[in-house]
């Protein structure tokens, strides 16, 4: 991406010549630089966003246009979080998380430490995907001195301007074998792994209910009021609570005739949020508007 008055930094995508793209501009009033790239891959458009933006600027996230189900963001964004590993939260991470949630997105570094069932379908597309082709997907933090990363650089550079060897293994066996052997890790890694999560079968503005449901990350007072600030109590209207995912679910008793006719029986939570597809629907169909 070119800068009009600045000399070097900036962001870069490059595509394999193979490979249908077409780039397009994303206007943020002079704020993160953006650049967003179309691809196509066997009939299926994703769209890659790349970012950067300076400790003095705006993110500017809600330019960029990630409705499509295949959206891929990355970028530095100058922003600190523990759910991609730092220590703290910070302003920014603040913001960047709750776009994240708002949107349905997963955070890859978030793979690492998976116990966050909605992963699953990013680590399923992942998955998916590597059987045709091959993907590596790098997180790699700046600004926290991190030890050694200009020096693999440099030898990486290095090592790949050196004449390569002639391994007796072809290219597609080692890759049949590295995949395989990740996998049965990754099964090792995460027993909990639900395969047939129902969530996959919702639709996205289903998804984003549940996704929302699921996290606590949602317009309802209890989240309003103690993490955005937003409000002067966290109380539910009814007045016999706080206005959380569990007491719209289960006890408040403006809902209850709703409640009663979506589940006639008592029925748990993570029924409710991780059961059937029914139960899912219904959770989000009904109940779900306060979190729209
Ligand atoms: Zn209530």
């Amino acid at each position: 991406m070119d800068r009009e008055r600045a000399h070097k930094g900036g962001v870069l995508l490059l595509v394999r010549n193979s490979i249908p793209a077409k780039d397009f501009q994303v206007d943020t009033k002079e704020q993160s630089e953006i650049q967003a790239v179309k691809i196509t891959v066997e009939d299926t458009e994703i769209t890659i966003h790349n970012l950067y933006c300076p400790q003095d600027k705006e993110l500017s996230l809600h330019c960029m246009d990630i409705a499509s189900e295949n959206s891929i963001v990355v970028g530095d964004f100058n922003s600190h979080s523990t759910c991609w590993g730092y220590d703290h939260t910070d302003r920014r991470g603040d913001e960047v998380e709750d776009w994240q949630i708002d949107n349905a997105l997963s955070v890859l570094q978030a793979l690492k430490s998976s116990k966050n069932k909605d992963l699953n379908d990013l680590t399923s597309a992942l998955t998916s995907l590597s059987q045709t082709h091959t993907i590596a997907l790098q997180w790699i933090p700046s600004h926290c001195n991190v030890f050694g990363n200009e020096t693999a650089d440099l030898l990486a550079k290095k090592a790949a301007a050196l004449q390569q060897n002639d391994y007796t293994t072809t290219y597609s066996e080692a890759k049949t074998i590295i995949h395989a052997q990740q996998h049965e890790e990754w099964l090792q890694e995460h027993p909990n792994h639900v395969q047939n999560d129902a969530y996959h079968a919702l639709t996205r503005a289903e998804q984003v209910v549940i996704f929302r449901l699921r996290t606590g990350h949602n317009r309802l007072n209890h989240h309003l009021y103690t993490k955005l600030h937003i409000g002067t109590s966290d109380q539910c209207t009814c007045q016999t609570g706080g206005q959380t995912v569990i007491h719209v679910l289960q006890h408040c008793p403006m809902y209850e005739n709703l409640r009663n006719l979506m589940w006639p029986q008592d029925t748990p939570m993570a029924q409710k949020l991780y059961g059937s597809l029914d139960s899912q629907q219904h959770s989000c169909q009904r109940l779900g508007c306060p979190f729209e």
